[in-house]
């Protein structure tokens, strides 16, 4: 079997299933061995009661004592039961359960697995799971897989269609030479996958997780050490000249550029005038202002009589530009002939945007990936900026080159980086630093807090509503998962938090909900309506975490914070406080452990993305390896620029060293790595889809 081959070849998977994985954009048996565990469920060995650490999950061998009490509250049955051992006791409380006042026989032993809380003096255990010993032995010593699920599809049925994949699929030979292998004490691939999966401990499971790790770290920087080469004898084939539109557009600005702005810019102006073509990247924290640099860019473009693209991620992100620069359009009598292209938009309206990047008659076409789709043609295209996102792939610059002579790019990315890493992952490209936010910036006020300060904050977000403000409230889930994962809490999720939040709020608060599954079109709608204040408060997932610029909202609320990297909640900070109101951050942890709580304080202590995302790697055990990403702007599926920056130097040292050896693997030892990079570069165009 291969990685192309369809999941339906599977046993058992036939068309209801496959819709399912669709869902989680699983299509292939390739997608489905490199649909990771999202993290690993360890069944330790059982405690004593008193034992017990409170706030996390254990397993306790515990005798029935006796049923506590049995109450209904509106449609949900609550059974409390005491089971005891000899070290102390324990209350054990079952939701809409009945049957188990009968199977949990009074004196019987079971073991009892949940997370233990302190309710007044005692401690309780929520619908904990229930096993015999012998059930429980065969768990424990393992680690068991967690995957990314749907509603209707559950972890074990997850856990089965990857296991028949492993026993059916073709693994090929080692790809890697054998000096790579052993200077970078690599294991095979086949052992990696079987392992990540299944894996038999700990150890192992971070050896397989590294091979995993350093193959996409060093597919990703072999293409780009190409792509650099490619890029540096790229002379300039769209010389321009600064003219007096920009100079205008700057005096009609009703603030002045920061120097930090107005150094980037000066440096876009040599790059465009330069013999070279220009390959430059704008790094600064989310706020810094780096669109206006990326209009600036477009408009002396345009001024020269060329065609400038920008590209975003998104299309909630891309219509939003759009808005932008048409405003800029009306207030400063640009020059620009905009083009908005977009995959929602019907073939017709697409068809007459072609037309007009064809004939030239647009000079800016502002849009997502569906930009470089075959079938458009630019009159002249000498300028590509793409905002937020960095892969920006050997691929899709030979494509847009293929379409005339070489563009200049220009990449705009808010992902908080130090500079030894910017040198591996940038090498590409020349860097661009804006280290200062705009003046009369309000810094947004933080509160970390549990699940028991909701009131107090919905409270508080009706409030600013009233005032006329809107409100984010993020949740890491879309939809309510099957309920066939243990010892940690459900996760907050889009769509029921939305009921719960509406029927929370007075009623003529508009609450809207926006996440990556739903329609592109309904996606822009939702976006619009916000931006244009007919909805108060949108839930979502961190879709708006890349972009999003709306001043009028100044609260946004994090639930299940204790779920995300710092550096990524920094980023979802940012969507507040780029207005002149008072901006405000809750952080809601549902987890109380200390350490969780001391690594979300950090984000009180600072607004330096830098420094939270140095802090957080510190804070960090080799146990959250998983679960928690710090940034989905490279997007890795595993690797983690931050936490696996040692892997990433070693991937980069390895690159360097076959660069020199071998630079076109015409080498018989490299010739199945040739192979592997050939496929690999054939699906690195890799845009941050949502
Ligand atoms: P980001 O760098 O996160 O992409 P934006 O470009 O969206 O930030 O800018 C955030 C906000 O700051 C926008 O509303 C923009 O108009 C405003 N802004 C940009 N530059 C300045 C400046 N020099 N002075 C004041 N406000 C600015
Ligand atoms: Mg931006």
């Amino acid at each position: 079997m291969k990685k192309s081959a369809l999941i339906t070849e599977l046993k058992g998977v036939g068309e209801k299933t496959q819709k399912l994985y669709a869902k989680l954009n699983i299509k292939t048996v390739g997608d489905l061995l490199a649909d990771y565990p999202r993290d690993y469920e360890t069944f330790a060995e059982p405690v004593d009661i008193a034992q017990a650490r409170l706030e996390e999950p254990a397993a306790v061998y515990a005798a029935v004592t006796g049923i506590l009490s049995e109450k209904r509250a509106g449609r949900l049955h609550i059974l409390n039961m005491n089971a005891a051992d000899n070290s102390g006791s324990l209350t054990l409380t079952f939701y809409n359960m009945p049957f188990l006042k009968k199977t949990l026989k009074r004196g019987g032993f079971y073991i009892f697995r949940g997370t233990v809380r302190r309710r007044g003096n005692t401690g309780i255990m929520e619908q904990p799971k229930i096993y015999s010993p012998e059930d429980y032995r065969k768990l424990t010593s393992r680690l068991i897989p967690r995957y990314s699920l749907t509603k209707g599809l559950t972890n074990q049925a997850v856990q089965k269609c990857v296991k028949q994949v492993l026993s059916l699929y073709d693994f090929g030979t080692e790809y890697y030479n054998q000096t790579i292998l052993k200077k970078n004490d690599l294991i095979s691939e086949r052992e990696a996958l079987e392992t990540i999966h299944f894996p038999a401990d700990y150890d192992s499971l971070i050896q397989a997780r590294r091979r995993i790790v350093f193959d996409e770290f060093f597919s990703f920087l072999f293409l780009m050490r190409k792509n650099r080469e490619f890029c540096e004898q790229l002379s300039n084939s769209h010389p321009m000249m600064e003219t007096a539109d920009t100079v205008r557009f700057l005096e009609k600005l009703p603030f002045p550029l920061t120097k930090a702005q107005e150094k980037v810019w000066s440096e876009i102006k040599a790059d465009l005038s330069s013999p070279c073509c220009m390959n430059r990247l704008i790094q600064g924290d989310v706020g810094s202002g780096k669109t206006i640099l990326a209009v600036l860019a477009l408009l002396m473009t345009a001024a020269n009589g060329y065609q400038g693209a920008l590209m975003a991620p998104t299309e909630v992100l891309a219509m939003q530009h759009y808005e932008t620069i048409m405003e800029y359009v009306r207030k400063c009598g640009l020059i620009f002939r905009p083009v908005l292209l977009v995959g929602s938009m019907s073939s017709k309206e697409k068809k007459e945007a072609y037309g007009q990047i064809a004939s030239g008659e647009a000079n800016l076409i502002i849009g997502t990936h569906a930009l470089i789709q075959e079938k458009v043609q630019y009159a002249s295209l000498a300028l590509v900026v793409t905002d937020e996102q960095h892969r920006f792939g050997v691929r899709q610059r030979e494509h847009l080159a293929g379409k005339g002579d070489t563009p200049h790019i220009l990449v705009m990315s808010a992902t908080p980086i130090p500079r030894t890493l910017a040198i591996i992952l940038y090498g590409d490209l020349h860097i661009s630093v804006i280290d200062e936010m705009p003046a009369n910036r309000l810094p947004v006020k933080n509160c970390v807090v549990g699940t028991a300060y909701r009131p107090t904050a919905y409270k508080f977000i009706a409030g600013e509503v009233g005032k006329g403000r809107q409100v984010y409230v993020i949740c890491p889930q879309i939809e309510g998962e099957e309920e066939d994962t243990e010892g940690s809490p459900a996760l907050e999720n889009v769509v029921d938090y939305t009921e719960k939040l509406k029927s929370a709020l007075p009623s003529g608060i508009q609450v809207a909900f926006l996440h990556g599954k739903m329609r592109p079109s309904d996606k822009n709608q939702i976006m619009e309506e916000f931006a244009a204040r007919s909805i108060d408060v949108l839930v979502s997932t961190t879709v708006i975490e890349v972009g999003i610029n709306v001043p009028n909202a100044t609260v946004m609320m994090v639930e299940n914070a204790e779920r995300f990297g710092l550096a990524q909640l920094h980023q979802l900070r940012g969507r507040v406080g780029r207005g002149k109101h008072q901006s405000y951050c809750i952080f809601v942890s549902s987890s109380e452990k200390k350490e969780t709580m001391e690594r979300l304080e950090i984000l009180n202590k600072s607004n330096d993305g830098f420094f939270i995302a140095s802090q957080d790697l510190k804070l960090r055990g080799p146990g959250d390896l998983f679960g928690i990403r710090q940034s989905g702007e490279f997007s890795f599926r595993i690797g983690d620029i931050y936490s696996d920056a040692s892997i990433l130097k070693q991937a980069s040292d390895t690159v360097d060293e076959l660069l020199r050896k071998d630079p076109e693997l015409e080498q018989p030892e490299n010739a199945l790595l040739r192979v592997h990079l050939t496929e690999t570069a054939a699906d690195s165009v890799d845009f941050r889809t949502l």
